[in-house]
């Protein structure tokens, strides 16, 4: 028999300039006409048009409060947000949408999980573990429950290149520890940290994992029933959707054991002034008028990430990641910050001679938008020694010339400083 081409089972090629057209924001010039070149991905992400059409469909149109009304516009809302949250579910791999919680943010998911599951499993003398390379939203929260339970901080330090130390788990893992947070890939450094041995380990204890997925949720694929996770919170705006909107995914057991977090409308089952009994899940945990244009959008969102294919964006910012540590590394006088083997979208650097700030500054004069400072991880850079750095971070609509022109941008800084 003559040999037959299979037919391709192939993913159309990932195209970076097709997905750039779709966001309007990165089309623009600043100040004296310098192209804009947003690399700051790891702040906020750009808005693709859907995404901008949706919010704006949904206020021209739909406008309406959820779970309220008996008429069409409110049926519609409802129907439309509810849908979101099947979509995000998908998005996540949670096993089912009740168990997907909109809050504002990573921040509020976090506040929501350290308010409401923190004292049912943290008592006075018990032990709460973080790392050295959490983002000040997952260290916080945290202080504030161990001051309210006499529970204490443990922190799991890192090696000089970022990544955490393994070797001391079994150590820092003891009989005391009541709750793991950690974040699944660093802000301030871009290290993907071995999230599915650490909650392995701390299971293996009894212990509950809060996954802070606020920059692995954008960028790669998240399966939370794979990576068993206890929680996994993360943003909407970091991943092309819009601000003011974000998910906490908890295990059923967990949030409906929990109490609700905040009280008020939409969260009650049956109100009296002799007792009040609660909502089921998530709906217990979202009192009040919620973000509806937000949920809907970030639906959006997801669908976008996921019509453009999840594990081909993954792919295609992994090599741009690449290309882009091989020309910084090159540049003379450019210190890396943040060289673990495996990480995401994140190029954090400090340059001899010349402040984080002075270089964010004098880039943003070239339209090259990157972010400098502490990244909101004070302790890491106490750990680090530094003041900061200066943080490049790369999104699906990035190219190799915005990697160029950052190159570019850095060298006449050093030369303008040096
Ligand atoms: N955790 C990490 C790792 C982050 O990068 C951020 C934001 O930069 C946050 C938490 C807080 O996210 P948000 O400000 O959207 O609540």
């Amino acid at each position: 028999m003559p040999a037959t081409t299979p037919p391709s089972t192939a993913a159309p090629a990932f195209d970076p300039e097709a997905i750039r057209a779709d966001f309007p924001a990165l089309d623009q010039t600043v100040y004296d006409d310098a192209p804009l070149v947003y690399l700051d991905n790891a702040a906020t992400s750009q808005k693709p048009q859907v995404v901008i059409d949706r919010m704006n469909a949904y206020y021209a149109r739909e406008n309406s409060n959820v779970h309220r009304g008996v008429h069409a516009l409110s049926q519609g809302a409802s129907e439309a947000y509810e849908q979101a949250r099947e979509t995000l579910a998908r998005f996540i791999h949670a096993p089912d949408p009740d168990t997907v919680v909109w809050t504002k943010g990573t921040t509020d998911g976090l506040n929501l999980i350290a308010s409401s599951f923190g004292p049912t499993v943290v008592d006075e003398g018990d032990e709460i573990l973080l790392t050295e390379m959490e983002h000040h939203a997952n260290i916080v929260p945290w202080q504030m429950l161990a001051e309210r339970t006499g529970a204490s901080i443990r922190v799991l330090p890192i090696t000089d290149t970022g990544e955490l130390r393994l070797d001391r788990l079994d150590d820092l893992l003891s009989e005391q520890t009541a709750l793991v947070a950690i974040s699944h890939v660093s802000n301030a450094l871009g290290t993907v940290n071995p999230i599915d041995a650490i909650i392995d380990a701390a299971h293996a204890q009894g212990v509950p994992v809060v996954v802070d997925g606020a920059q692995s949720a954008p960028h790669r694929p998240v399966d939370v029933q794979a990576m068993d996770a206890d929680f996994f919170v993360f943003s909407g705006h970091k991943m092309f959707g819009p601000t003011g909107i974000g998910v906490m995914y908890g295990k059923r057991k967990h949030l409906e054991a929990m109490p609700p977090y905040q009280g008020g409308g939409d969260m009650i089952d049956r109100v009296s002034f002799e007792g009040t009994t609660y909502d089921d899940i998530p709906h217990k945990f979202e009192a009040g008028t919620p973000n509806i244009s937000g949920a809907i959008a970030l639906g959006t969102a997801a669908e976008y990430i996921l019509n453009v294919g999840r594990d081909e964006m993954h792919a295609y910012e992994s090599d741009l990641l690449d290309y882009a540590t091989r020309r910084l590394e090159a540049i003379e006088g450019l210190r890396l910050i943040g060289t673990a083997e495996e990480k995401t979208s994140v190029l954090s650097f400090v340059l001899d001679d010349v402040h984080p700030y002075d270089a964010g500054t004098f880039l943003d004069r070239l339209g090259i938008a990157v972010r400098t400072g502490n990244h909101c991880t004070e302790p890491l850079m106490d750990r680090l020694g530094l003041p900061g750095t200066i943080r490049a971070s790369l999104a699906g609509y990035n190219t190799r010339a915005d990697v160029d022109a950052l190159v570019e941008g850095i060298r006449k800084t050093q030369d303008l400083f040096g």
